[in-house]
């Protein structure tokens, strides 16, 4: 048994499996992340269970696919918009509420999306203390944009900046978890670190524009690194570094296309159940703990933290039933370990594909009149290129029965489904008012997404 450790958990917004050095990024430097890898573990398997934000955040705060707690769709919407009446069900147990029962000091900074009507902020899931915005930074108020209120930045409950400088929102992120982090130096603490960057629109400090070689998104993944940086050292400072684990991943994949992002090696983008959508960076280190300089590509998601987090913490496991498995003996290094067998991909609430640790069958990409099963050989063809379904009939089969299972389970009929969280009379958490003195009354780039 180890002493708890501390947990950064650092959550990006759209940053693909392509977009660092240490994942082969030629065009986005990034030496802070690099040497976290170096220091720690890389994985190369390693999936959000879901392509878009609010499923994903969701999913990975409770241990559950997103159909379990009812986050699979939002009466036909993919994600959560300002005002909406839905959110995470207070019935659900996050990691933070586990680990705030054993004693831990927990803390979001940045990105929420898990609903933004009082009823299901992070205070009311597990977290002390909230920073940061409720949900992406595309619904504010925009150049050309719709009509949504201010983008509100809050601390806990209330709102405290509304259409802020966003480019120097992530500096005010990182002065926030440095002070938390040195309040809590004596005692076990859970730091949620959720970027705004790189979710468009890509503002971003003016220095490192200039330092850029790929445009503002380079910029945006920059500051994250700078970000990373900056925890590590504050880590250094404290002393913090044997007994914190820190983990460094993204909500969804990149959009590929214009902006600057990279999955590569892999096939689609942000949205879509190919592995460019789902399939995203793992860095964990934990100096003397987990093994320095290892790639490891074992089969895990995000799902897995939460049971990882509590049998690091000696905590409890959530009372309702999640689908998450423990991941402490890959973590802490054993390569024989495999906890996780089989992998679900949901786009909503439909099951398109689902992987072991070699194949993947797809049985649709959302166009019924067109779907047959594919499948594809992950570990010798990243990319997809190659449908070898024909060739492979009883590994199809093998993998449909799978498909079926989890279907009957958490499909759209599915026996284990549980509703979300909805509240009556829903109220946006900011009003536009021509009076007040908005650093940007309107962001003057046009781009969502
Ligand atoms: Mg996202």
């Amino acid at each position: 048994m180890t002493t708890p450790p501390n947990i950064i958990l650092i959550n990006c917004d759209d940053l693909g499996y392509g977009d660092l050095g240490c994942y082969g990024s030629t065009v986005n430097p990034t030496p802070h992340l690099d040497r976290l890898a170096a220091e720690g573990t890389r994985f190369t398997d390693f999936y959000m269970a879901s392509p878009v934000c609010s499923p994903s955040r969701g999913a990975m705060l409770t241990g559950c696919y997103p159909p379990r707690i009812g986050f699979d769709s939002f009466d036909k919407g993919w994600v959560l918009f300002p005002g909406n009446p839905d959110g995470l069900s207070t019935e659900e147990e996050t990691f933070a509420t586990l680990l705030k029962e054993q004693g831990y000091a927990t803390q979001i900074v940045g990105k929420w999306h898990c609903g933004d009507q009082r009823a299901f902020l992070p205070t009311r899931h597990g977290f002390d203390h909230y920073f940061g915005i409720p949900y992406s930074n595309d619904m504010g108020r925009q150049l050309n944009g719709p009509p949504n209120p201010p983008l509100p930045l809050l601390r806990d409950e209330e709102v405290v900046d509304q259409q802020f400088d966003m480019a120097a929102v992530t500096e005010r992120y990182v002065a926030e978890a440095r002070s938390f982090i040195r309040e809590n130096r004596d005692r076990p603490f859970l730091l949620y670190f959720a970027h705004m960057y790189v979710h468009l629109p890509l503002v971003v400090p003016e220095h490192l524009l200039a330092r850029s070689a790929n445009g503002r998104y380079g910029a945006a993944v920059m500051a994250i690194d700078w970000a990373t940086g900056m925890l590590m050292q504050t880590l250094e400072e404290l002393g913090l570094e044997e007994n914190t684990l820190v983990l460094f991943t993204s909500d969804n994949g990149s959009r590929a296309r214009d902006e600057g992002g990279s999955n590569r090696p892999l096939r689609g983008h942000k949205g879509q159940t190919w592995e460019g959508g789902m399939r995203l960076p793992l860095i964990a280190r934990w100096k003397n703990h987990i093994p320095a300089g290892r790639v490891c590509n074992t089969l895990c998601s995000a799902i897995d933290l939460l049971p990882t987090f509590v049998q690091l913490a000696n905590a409890r496991m959530p009372a309702r039933t999640i689908d998450g498995v423990d991941l402490s003996a890959v973590l802490l290094g054993d390569d024989d370990a495999r906890p996780r067998e089989d992998f679900c991909y949901f786009a909503r609430s439909d099951l398109q594909a689902v992987r072991d640790e070699r194949y993947k069958l797809f049985v649709s990409h959302g166009e019924p009149d067109k779907d047959t099963p594919e499948l594809y050989d992950l570990v010798n063809d990243i990319g997809e290129t190659q449908n070898i379904a024909a060739d492979h009939p009883e590994v199809v089969e093998r993998l449909t029965q799978t498909l079926d299972d989890h279907n009957a389970r958490l499909g759209p009929e599915g026996s284990e489904r549980r509703p979300r969280g909805r509240v009556e009379q829903p109220q946006p958490l900011a009003v536009y008012d021509e009076a007040y003195p908005y650093y940007a009354a309107e962001y003057d780039l046009p781009d969502r997404g």
